[in-house]
């Protein structure tokens, strides 16, 4: 059985990896999303155990305190994390799981999964981040600034990241992590078991 892989995106808010990483599961049923856990309050239309598990400090602390996350981090003041469980149950079934987690976040993952695949959605360019921040309509005027600024600092970690992806269009960012998925399906070290077992009969 091929083992599962790790897929971790990430990007600055506003570049639409939201988007790209739904539609990508859509199109890949078989792939599982990894549910973070967070303290933010839920947006309009977010549902708790679908897009987060809406959680107090507490229960968060809590968490952090049973070893009970794989990464944590504080992102524009509130708490988020990759539940631990979720990740062994489906890379030890041979299943795929994306996670969609901030840069720190994905820096702490990739010391633990060095052979995940790290990949970083860009926007076209700053000027339309900002467009699409503002134009988003759920944040305050200072949580848009806060966002501007931290979009500065999470692209100059991209470089830390095997792939880089410009969503200029939503379908071709799909395209492109898809094929990018696909590749490292095919990568030798993934088909060992496979190759073995072939061996095996001749
Ligand atoms: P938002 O509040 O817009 O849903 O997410 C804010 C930021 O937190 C985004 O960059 C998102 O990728 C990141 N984030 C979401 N879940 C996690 C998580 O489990 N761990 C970490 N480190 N970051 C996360």
């Amino acid at each position: 059985m091929r083992k599962g892989c790790l897929i971790v995106v990430s990007g600055p808010s506003g570049t639409g990896k939201g988007t790209v990483c739904g539609e990508f599961l859509h199109v890949h049923e078989e792939i599982s999303y990894s549910i973070s856990a967070t303290t933010r309050s839920p947006r309009e239309g977010e549902q708790d155990g679908v897009n987060y598990y809406f959680l107090s400090r507490d229960e968060f602390e809590r968490m952090i305190e049973k070893g009970e996350l794989l990464e944590w981090a504080e992102v524009y003041g509130n708490y988020y994390g990759t539940p631990l469980k979720k990740i062994e149950e489906q890379l030890g079934a041979g299943r795929d799981i994306l996670l969609e987690i901030d840069t720190q976040g994905a820096l702490d993952v990739q010391k633990k999964f060095p052979d995940g695949i790290y990949v970083f959605i860009l926007p076209p360019s700053i000027e339309e981040l900002e467009r699409r921040l503002r134009g988003r309509g759920t944040d305050s005027e200072a949580v848009v600034t806060q966002r501007l600024a931290a979009a500065a600092s999470e692209i100059a970690v991209a470089k830390e990241y095997a792939y880089t992806i410009v969503n200029d269009k939503v379908e071709n960012a799909v395209r492109i992590l898809s094929a990018i998925v696909e590749a490292e399906h095919a990568r030798t070290r993934n088909n060992v078991e496979k190759i073995n077992a072939m061996l095996k009969g001749v």
